[in-house]
């Protein structure tokens, strides 16, 4: 039986303390650490990770503190268009929507494309069709809007006016949440799910529904999911790039993750990603003030954090 593990992240987007009160901050703490939780319980059971990676996700996409599901950021338009994916790394089975308006756990959603369809990424109005033919929950686009996010949108459009866009903070712009586990039959998987950034145009997809990009999950080299500017990520192949660096050059993960961020980085962008290896090794690199993230190993114990601290959240 091999070791199990999860790891989260909840994008790198992060706030500086003082812009949030302690209360929220020890809400996110709390529903990473639920995240975390609710992935676990699968592996722990014997479950597997592409199930595991789903329902941390789930949390995640239910909770206002994170740019997925509710809480997403806005479009230019002040509505929401969303994008998410999965990979099974036993089989690199995968699935994955983008520009979808009314479903409310998106991850669901790319799960379903993966086992329900023939297909690999469906797009906007017709993946939206094709999660109520499934039978998953469907909500109207408000129910993914945050008074955070509104206030976030009036801001970046105030910066942009006065042309001081390259004034805005990560946090201002962008999110998303990931998710990656490895269970006990030694299969890895991993997810990511995003409203991409605040004020993006209508229409833009980025790198978390891109099987390789955002995404990636191959058994005996490890599961990625990434966040930050997207175009980026895309251009990089960052997630598979970790994956890549592990096969072909040797490197163990944590050397594959960190050239990987620096590469990435090298656009002058902030960049994050969590990732976890065929052994149960959970590594989660940043470049900026903060990212959330959290992960439980083989001692069982669940570790949460938003900056630099990291919070030990009691047993499993
Ligand atoms: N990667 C996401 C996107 O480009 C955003 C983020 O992670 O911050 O849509």
């Amino acid at each position: 039986m091999a070791d199990i593990a999860i790891g989260i992240h909840g994008g790198c987007g992060t706030l500086a303390k003082d812009l949030l009160s302690e209360k929220d901050w020890a809400e996110t703490r709390q529903h990473l650490a639920d995240s975390l939780r609710a992935g676990w319980t699968i592996v722990k059971k014997g479950g597997r990770s592409v199930e595991a990676v789903e329902a941390a996700i789930v949390v995640m996409e239910n909770s206002p503190h994170f740019n997925a599901g509710h809480g997403a950021a806005l479009t230019e338009n002040a509505d929401h268009e969303l994008d998410a994916s999965i990979m099974d790394g036993a089989t690199l089975g995968a699935g994955a929507i983008c520009a979808v308006r009314t479903i409310r756990n998106p991850i669901k959603a790319a799960r379903a494309v993966m086992e329900k369809s023939d297909l690999l990424l469906i797009t906007g109005q017709p993946a939206d069709d094709f999660a109520r033919r499934v039978g998953l929950d469907i909500v109207p686009n408000s129910y993914f809007t945050t008074q955070r996010r509104v206030d976030a949108l009036a801001s970046l459009k105030a910066k942009a006016e006065r042309q001081e866009i390259a004034m805005a903070s990560e946090a201002e712009r962008h999110g998303t949440v990931g998710a990656v586990a490895l269970d006990a039959k030694g299969n890895l998987a991993a997810g990511t799910s995003t409203g991409g950034f605040n004020n993006k145009p209508v229409g833009r997809v980025g790198d978390s529904p891109i099987i390789g990009a955002g995404t990636y999950a191959a058994n005996g080299s490890c599961a990625v999911s990434c966040t930050g500017m997207g175009e980026i990520f895309i251009r990089r192949v960052a997630a598979y790039d970790v994956s890549a660096r592990m096969r072909y050059a040797g490197k163990g993960l944590r050397e594959a993750a960190d050239a990987v961020i620096a590469a990435v980085g090298s656009h002058k962008i902030g960049a994050g990603l969590v990732s976890v290896d065929a052994g149960g090794k959970v590594y989660a690199p940043f470049n900026t003030l903060g990212m959330a993230r959290g992960w439980i190993e083989a001692d069982g114990k669940v570790y949460v954090a938003t900056h630099q601290d990291v919070h030990e959240m009691g047993a499993a």
